[in-house]
Formats: C-alpha cells, structure tokens, sequence
C-alpha cells in the first residue's frame, strides 16, 4: 500500500463578504488525503461541499487556513505557478459538464493537453483511445452542444482524467442526469479513476453511491465531523 501523503488541509476557512454582510461558508476544516485514495463528501445542500471543493481545486482561495499538497503550500504560489499546477495535477468534474460549448468532444479533452505542450501527435493518439474508451469514438468530432446530458459528463471525465491527475475533484458529476445514466457516467468515472491511479474526492447527494466508498466525510455547516 502506497500511504505517501497527498493533501493535508488545515484550519480552512472561507468567508463570503457581501457589503457589512460576512458569511463564514467554512469555518475550520481539517483533513488529509493520501496518494491514490478515494473519499466521498456528503452534507445537506449549503453545507460548504463545493466551496471547499473550488478551493481543492485552486479554482478559489481561503479566507485562512493553508492546503499542503505534496508538503508545498498551494495558496503561496504565484497565480501562473498556480495555473500550471492545476493543469499539471489536478482534474475536475463539475456537475453542469462545463464544457466549451462550440468546441468538439475531441478538441475539448485535448485543451488541458493542449495547455501542457503535449507534441500533436501524443495529443490525437491519447484523446482518440480515451473517447473510444468511453465510447464517444462516433461522436468525437461533434460539438459539445450537439451531445446529450450523459455524453458531455463522459466527455467532461475524458477532459479531466486525459493528464493523469494526481487528484480529481469531482462535484455531483451525476448529479444533472436521470438514474440510468448516473450509473453507468459513474461506473466509468470510477474505472477511469483506479486505471489513472489519482486520488479523488467525490461530492454526492446519493448515499447509495457514497457507500461504495470506504471512507465517507460528511460537512455540516462549515465543518467536517
Ligand atoms: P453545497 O455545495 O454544500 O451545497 P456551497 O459550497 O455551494 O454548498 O455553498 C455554501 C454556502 O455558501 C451557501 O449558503 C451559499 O449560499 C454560500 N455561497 C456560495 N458561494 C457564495 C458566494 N459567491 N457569495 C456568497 N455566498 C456564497
Ligand atoms: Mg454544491
């Protein structure tokens, strides 16, 4: 077993500020992930999953408190060493897919390889094996707005697993489809996920989905308990 440390947060917290109005979103959070671990985060709706989500994913920054990832402190980087962190390390997966609408399935999951200099033909071999592998090889080179609900999240996961993260974030990714698909979007997350080797924190609303999950964190109000 592998148990090198991957993600240690402490003391993070997050306050929104609304003219004199102060939110404390997260109020203290404590927690750390190791290489190739899974956890599921669970909590009531406007319990913090996604704002604690967004700054994991450097997408935003604390209010205090720090995220050690790999023992480097993420919110001292400049914002261009931040930017190519993300795009090095980390993968995220959004409920609303978040896709560039006028952009095709292939050129969409290229993008991050795109952004890391991946020579041109690295980038066609990689992108192609991986829509075929989750079976999008007919729809490869349609527009994203031309797919359905379950295509654009299989294309969004391609998107966010194409660099190997060392950490995918994934928030409700199947949250928006009907049960069906959820199931088989989600089975395939998961299979992509164990073949890449990245740790992941997953939000869902399911807990029949959070139980196939060893450890589950559930936030309310602010905090993990
Ligand atoms: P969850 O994902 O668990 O449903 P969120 O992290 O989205 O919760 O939101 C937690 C709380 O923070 C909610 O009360 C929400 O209204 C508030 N919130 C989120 N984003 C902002 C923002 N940009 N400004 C002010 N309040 C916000
Ligand atoms: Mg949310």
């Amino acid at each position: 077993m592998n148990t090198e440390k991957l993600l240690e947060v402490t003391g993070l917290t997050r306050v929104y500020r609304e003219g004199s109005i102060e939110t404390s979103v997260l109020r203290g959070i404590d927690f750390s992930l190791n290489a190739h671990e899974m956890t599921a985060v669970i909590g009531a709706s406007g319990s913090g999953k996604s704002t604690l989500l967004h700054i994991l994913g450097t997408l935003d920054a604390p209010t205090a408190g720090q995220v050690l990832f790999r023992g480097q402190d993420l919110f001292r980087l400049p914002q261009s060493a931040l930017a190519v962190f993300r795009n090095r390390h980390l993968g995220f997966v959004y409920q609303f897919h978040h896709l560039l609408a006028d952009f095709s399935a292939f050129e969409n999951v290229a993008m991050p390889l795109l952004i890391a200099g991946t020579p041109r033909d690295e980038i066609n071999e990689r992108v192609t094996a991986l829509l075929e592998r989750v079976g999008l090889r007919d729809r490869m080179h349609h527009r994203s707005s031309e797919l359905s609900g379950g295509e654009r999240q299989r294309v969004a996961i391609a998107r966010a697993i194409v660099n190997k993260p060392d950490l995918l974030l994934a928030d409700e990714p199947t949250g928006n489809l009907d049960h069906k698909s959820a199931g088989s979007v989600f089975d395939l997350l998961l299979e992509l996920r164990e073949e890449a080797g990245s740790a992941m924190m997953i939000v869902t609303h399911d807990r029949e989905l959070a139980s196939r999950f060893e450890r589950v964190l559930t936030m309310r109000d602010g905090v993990i308990q």
